[in-house]
């Protein structure tokens, strides 16, 4: 018990949820291992990638670019957007930290679906703000139409994750736009779109065309997930520029590394052989997750790079049985598993196990 004459943090921080990373996977011998637990990439670096971070290393005795020009200017061109329009950060878990830390006083509200991605939570309560959670429907979409009603006097953020982490769905634009118009226009509308790449679907949401028609909407990208950049944490946020602005005013200075910054600007550089690789990882999923259906499952539809088990309280059982194969998958005690999608021996594992555990 801690005397009171002892310093306190604020009574928030007790409260903030823990984040549950993904588990490496268990070292048996003679299997080889496989992490599907993290929504990372399973690819090696993009070409020329490991060249331009291996070159920047060198320069470890500086500080960074603090402006990271140069990233900016290579978003900027790629996505045809002002580069005030920009904020980077360290991954888009940053950008949703400095959201809530620029938007809200303690105390307001930040309204988010529920099961999301568990990030949500943990910044908002780190601020001292309130999380209020909408449950997704049966089948894994955000109930918009509940998230447009739970919006108060207090709320200032709203965070529309598509396609949502660990669910899987994503959001239409015809849906983004009944929802849109339904926000006060004071409050803010962040849309994470951390796997935006993965997306296939019909009436897909155009974010960068959304954005440019609000002056309340933030879109949120990562470096992480198909860009293969996970260890690195480059995130970028598109918004207005006083939106932008507010963002970079509460960045940690210097938060995005030479490395980082480097590899980010030599990914972009390389996106053709992204965009095939996203393609394959795409052609994997609709594999993995037709196997699933034709074995009786009921998965939701998955548009980024993950599948989720609605398994309720065999979480843990499931998880457990992808262990002793040597696959390394992430439960959500009493709710369900995500699997992500990567390696064909992998996944081909997680089927044959799916197949037989009771369902
Ligand atoms: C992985 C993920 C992110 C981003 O992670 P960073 O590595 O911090 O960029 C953001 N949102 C969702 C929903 C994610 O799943």
């Amino acid at each position: 018990m801690p005397s009171l004459s002892s310093p306190q943090p604020r009574p928030n921080v007790s409260e903030i949820p823990r984040y549950v990373a993904g588990k490496p996977p268990t070292v048996r011998p003679g299997l080889t291992s496989y992490k599907l637990s993290s929504n990372e990439n399973p690819y090696p670096p993009l070409p020329g990638v490991l060249e331009a971070a291996q070159a920047a290393v060198a320069q470890m005795n500086r500080y960074p670019d603090m402006g990271a020009t140069a990233l900016y200017d290579a978003l900027a061109e790629r996505f045809e957007v002002p580069a005030e329009h920009l904020s980077l950060a360290t991954g888009s878990v940053g950008l949703i930290y400095q959201l809530v830390q620029a938007f809200c006083d303690p105390g307001d509200e930040v309204v988010f679906a529920w099961r999301s991605f568990e990030a949500y939570p943990i910044a908002v309560t780190a601020a001292a703000a309130t999380s209020v959670r909408v449950p997704v429907l049966p089948d894994g979409r955000h109930d918009l139409d509940a998230m447009a009603a739970a919006i108060t006097d207090r709320t200032k953020v709203v965070l529309v994750c598509t396609p949502n982490n660990p669910t899987g769905p994503a959001v239409t634009q015809a849906e983004l736009d009944a929802f849109l118009a339904k926000v006060p226009p004071h409050v803010l509308v962040v849309v994470d779109e951390a796997y935006v790449e993965f997306v296939r679907m019909d009436d897909a949401v155009d974010g960068i065309a959304t954005y440019a028609q609000h002056d309340n909407v933030v879109l949120t990208r990562t470096f992480s997930k198909a860009y293969g950049l996970a260890g690195f944490r480059v995130g970028y946020a598109v918004a207005p520029a006083d939106i932008a602005g507010a963002l970079r005013a509460v960045s940690l200075p210097f938060g995005v590394s030479t490395v980082a910054q480097a590899a980010a600007i030599a990914s972009l550089a390389a996106e053709d052989l992204l965009v095939e690789r996203v393609e394959a990882l795409v052609g994997e999923r609709a594999r993995f997750r037709d196997g699933l259906l034709e074995a009786g499952w009921a998965i939701p539809e998955a548009q980024g790079n993950f599948v989720w088990f609605d398994l309720g309280d065999r979480a843990a059982d499931f998880a457990a049985a992808a262990d002793a194969v040597g696959v390394t998958v992430r439960p959500f005690a009493g709710e369900g598993v995500r699997v992500s999608i990567g390696e064909t021996e992998a996944n081909d594992r997680i089927l044959t196990l799916a197949r037989e555990f009771p369902h």
